[in-house]
């Protein structure tokens, strides 16, 4: 693996590894869906959830994750944007779950992350990643 793919992923690691892992993952008693991708982030950690099971556009569980769910993940979600497996990769999914509807974001998801979260260092992973595409 590429050097500085590693360095951005040990990087999230240090940033988002201590976010305590979460009772529950989404609001799963609003309805059927919820209460699955619960299941589906309730059964994996960081470190072996794939795009088996958050790559499927359509059915991807970080669009239901509560705040707690997005960050303690995050290291995943940066780790299968860098990575990816053949020709797929989270980065599309990624970035609509950070910057999605911009100012609105309906998750608020740019505002839960700290000011170290997004300094320069932390958000070259999604430019060096859009770079390589
Ligand atoms: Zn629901």
């Amino acid at each position: 693996m590429d050097q500085a793919i590693q360095e951005l992923l040990d990087k999230a690691q240090r940033l988002f590894g201590d976010i305590p892992r979460p009772e529950f993952f989404t609001h799963h008693t609003h309805c059927c869906e919820c209460a699955d991708h619960n299941d589906t982030l309730s059964a994996h950690t960081p470190q072996d959830i794939g795009l088996n099971e958050l790559g499927n556009i359509a059915w991807d569980p970080i669009c239901f994750a509560t705040e707690e769910a997005f960050l303690y993940y995050f290291p995943a979600l940066a780790r299968l944007t860098l990575k990816g497996s053949g020709d797929s990769d989270y980065f599309d999914q990624l970035l609509s779950h950070v910057i999605l509807d911009g100012a609105r974001n309906r998750l608020g998801r740019v505002s839960v992350l700290s000011s170290e979260h997004m300094s320069p260092s932390c958000s070259n992973t999604c430019l060096r990643t859009g770079s390589r595409r």
